[in-house]
C-alpha cells in the first residue's frame, strides 16, 4: 500500500544520522563543535574559542546539512544566509547586513534562552573572496565587517556565536579570513564514495516504496560514480515518479537506472546552457 498519510510532519530539526555518508566531516565537525560545548574547560586550559569552520567542497555534497545538524549537536539557534545576499550596489548595505545577522544571533538566542547560536554562510567566497587592487570597496567593507564580527568573539560571551561558512572555492578566499582566530578549522566535504553513495540512496529512500526484493541499491551507488547527495535524492525522487507513471506499486531496478540517466543527462544539458 503506497497510500499517503495525511498528517503533516512537523519540521523536524536535522541530525548527523540523517547525512549520509562524510564520516570524517562529520568526525571532525564533532570535534571541533565539543569545543564550544565543553566551554568551562576550554577557558581552564586557556585555549582561544573556536569562532569560525570553512566546510569547502563541491555543491550539493551536505555542507548546508552539516550547519544545521552542528546547531542541533551543539543545541544552538541556527541562521542561515548566502555570501550573495551581502551583494548590493550601495556601499556599505553589505557591511550593515552582516552586522544585522550576528545580531539577529544574539537576539534569537536570548529568546529561545539557548546559549549558542550558529550562523551558516553559504557560498562565503562571494564576500571572502581576495582583494586584489581592482576589487570594488563594497566586498571590502562587507568582509571588514565579518572579520570585525568574528574578531569581537569572546570565549565567556553568552550566547557564544560560531560561523560556518561554506565554498567550493577555498582557494580564492582572503588570507585574511584563514588566519588563526576566525576560520580555525577546514573541513573537506567532498563527493560520497560507493559506500557514502549507498548510504544516501538508503535515506532517501526511507520514505519510498522500494520494491525490496528486487531493488539493489549497492548496483545504484555502483552505476551513480561522481554524484554528490543532492544529485543521489534527485534520483530516488525520479525513480519514484517514473514508478507513478506506470502505476506501479513500488519503485524497481529499471526506475532507478532511468532516473541516474536522467539526472545525469540533466546535468549535461545544465552545462551547455551554462558553456
Ligand atoms: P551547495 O554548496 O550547493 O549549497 P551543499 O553542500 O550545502 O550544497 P546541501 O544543501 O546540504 O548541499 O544538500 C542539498 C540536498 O541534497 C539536501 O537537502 C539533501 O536532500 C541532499 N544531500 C546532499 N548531501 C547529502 C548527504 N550527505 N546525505 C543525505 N542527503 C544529502
Amino acid at each position: 500500500g503506497s497510500e499517503r498519510k495525511g498528517k503533516p510532519r512537523p519540521l523536524k530539526p536535522m541530525s548527523f544520522e540523517e547525512i549520509g555518508g562524510q564520516d570524517r566531516a562529520k568526525q571532525e565537525l564533532i570535534e571541533a563543535l565539543d569545543f564550544l560545548v565543553h566551554v568551562d574547560q576550554i577557558s581552564k586550559f586557556g585555549i582561544r574559542p573556536l569562532k569560525g569552520i570553512l566546510l569547502t567542497g563541491p555543491p550539493g555534497t551536505g555542507k548546508t546539512l552539516l550547519a544545521k545538524a552542528a546547531a542541533n549537536y551543539t543545541d544552538s539557534v541556527y541562521l542561515g544566509a548566502s555570501g550573495s545576499e551581502f551583494v548590493e550596489m550601495y556601499v556599505g548595505v553589505g557591511a550593515s547586513r552582516i552586522r544585522d545577522l550576528f545580531k539577529e544571533a544574539r537576539q534569537k538566542a536570548a529568546k529561545q534562552a539557548k546559549s549558542s547560536a550558529v550562523i551558516f554562510i553559504d557560498e562565503i567566497d562571494v564576500i571572502g573572496g581576495k582583494r586584489d587592487g581592482g576589487q570594488q570597496r563594497e566586498y571590502d567593507q562587507t568582509l571588514n565587517q565579518l572579520l570585525t564580527e568574528l574578531d569581537g568573539i569572546h570565549t565567556t560571551d553568552t550566547p557564544r556565536i560560531l560561523l560556518i561558512g561554506a565554498t567550493n572555492r577555498k582557494d580564492v578566499l582572503d588570507a585574511a579570513l584563514l588566519r588563526p582566530g576566525r576560520f580555525d578549522r577546514h573541513i573537506a566535504v567532498d563527493l560520497p564514495d560507493k559506500k557514502g553513495r549507498e548510504h544516501i540512496l538508503n535515506l532517501h529512500a526511507r520514505n519510498k516504496p522500494i520494491d525490496e526484493g528486487a531493488v539493489s541499491l549497492e548496483k545504484i551507488a555502483e552505476e551513480s560514480f561522481g554524484f554528490s547527495g543532492a544529485q543521489l535524492e534527485s534520483v530516488m525522487n525520479e525513480a519514484a515518479i517514473y514508478a507513478m507513471r506506470e502505476d506501479g506499486e513500488s519503485i524497481s531496478q529499471r526506475h532507478l537506472s532511468m532516473a541516474i540517466d536522467k539526472v545525469m543527462m540533466g546535468e549535461r544539458t545544465d552545462r551547455e546552457a551554462t558553456n
